[in-house]
């Protein structure tokens, strides 16, 4: 076996269905003695019932957050948790709202527990990524990993069809660059197959039956692999395409990701034997970038970037802003070969791989 590294990050998880009800002890484990729950307008009443759950242990809700961690949101929340006296979170949603938990953290040190309902992830990564005039910034500090989560597989039952599978394919993307990133080790490598597995079996169990506890646990259940393998390991190629795509564009997250996916892991197959391999089990297919790319089309997510605003002549541009400030890839970034996986991916054609 080669020599490797492997970054374990501390989490408490408290997995299963109906775990909400852990939340109050959870809370009262870290000590808080007045939690700001927080969700998105749409997430409002389920923060109301966790309000309901934490009775005296709670301090508000704040239920503004929204997509990129905007400065003027985590401010407005801000103000709300030191007027009300907090000295906690309990954030219930997705990344928007995980990320506006870690930006209260970030400047509080507040202790947060997590409730995710969707599977992007960011609840075991210690990344935050935020927007100020327009302009997003990441960094990556341990003061915003979270200390707690609690997956409740009914938090995912209301998750919309089409946002089920550009979730899932979104964590599916975290497992498939922790195979190649340059962090790559044989710890993250088992949970990385493991969760695109889970997820690639269960995201169509859960077309034909969305309210189906058992397909959505195994969904949560991968997701959860996923993500942590987002923040153990590392990115690559398909990560940097989707970072510079989102901020040039403005393209939404989640469906940007399932588009570029397939045409990434196209580009890097000729470099990655063994994570093809892992991939082709994992997906029971030969041509495991070609099964992403048929999963998201059954199940009505976007597949061209044309499909959600991305104009033809920016493929120029973000191959060259791609180049600029390149990750680490195995296989050797160029324009031509980039012009052309953005070409494919911005038409929507299918890969052969
Ligand atoms: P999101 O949190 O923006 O959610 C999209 C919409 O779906 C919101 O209105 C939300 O309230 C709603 N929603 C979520 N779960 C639902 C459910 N179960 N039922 C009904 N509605 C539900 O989208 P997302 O894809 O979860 O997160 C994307 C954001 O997270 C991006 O800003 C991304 O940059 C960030 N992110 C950060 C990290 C990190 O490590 N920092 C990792 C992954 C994603």
């Amino acid at each position: 076996m080669e020599a490797f590294i492997y970054n374990g990050l501390p989490a408490r998880v408290i997995f299963g269905a109906g775990t909400v009800a852990a939340l109050p002890a959870e809370v009262e484990r870290l000590g808080i003695g007045r939690a700001l729950v927080l969700t998105t307008p749409p997430q409002a009443d389920q923060g109301r019932h966790l309000v309901e759950r934490l009775g005296k242990r709670v301090a508000g809700l704040f239920s503004g957050a929204a997509m990129h961690t905007p400065v003027e949101v985590t401010d407005a929340a801000l103000n709300l948790y030191r007027s009300t006296g907090a000295d906690g979170v309990v954030a219930i949603g997705g990344g928007s709202t995980i990320g506006l938990g870690k930006a209260i953290a970030l400047r509080t040190g507040a202790p947060q527990v997590v409730l995710p309902t969707s599977y992007a992830g960011s609840e075991m990564t210690p990344i935050i990524g935020q927007t100020e005039g327009g302009q997003k910034t990441t960094q990556k500090t341990m003061k915003v990993l979270p200390e707690t989560v609690i997956y409740d597989v009914e938090h995912t039952l209301t998750l919309p069809a089409t946002m089920t599978v550009t979730s899932g394919l979104n964590a599916i993307a975290h497992a498939v660059e922790a195979l190649y990133a340059e962090e790559a080790n044989p710890v993250l490598s088992l949970m990385a197959e493991e969760g695109i597995a889970k997820l690639f079996t269960a995201l169509p169990r859960i077309a034909s039956a969305p309210h189906s506890v058992a397909a959505r646990s195994d969904a949560l259940y991968g997701a959860w692999l996923c993500a942590l393998c987002l923040g153990s390991g590392g990115v690559a190629l398909h990560h940097k395409l989707c970072h510079v795509l989102g901020g040039s564009f403005d393209l939404p997250h989640a469906e940007t990701h399932t588009i570029v996916l397939p045409h990434a892991l196209a580009y890097n197959a000729p470099e990655i034997a063994e994570p093809m391999t892992r991939l082709r089990r994992a997906t029971g297919s030969e041509t495991p970038a070609a099964a992403f790319y048929d999963l998201a089309r059954a199940g009505g997510a976007p597949v061209a970037l044309r499909d959600i605003g991305m104009p033809e002549d920016g493929i120029d541009r973000a191959v060259a802003s791609a180049l600029r400030a390149p990750y680490f890839n195995p296989r050797p970034l160029e324009a031509e070969g980039l012009t052309g996986l953005l070409k494919a991916a911005w038409a929507g054609n299918r890969p052969e791989i």
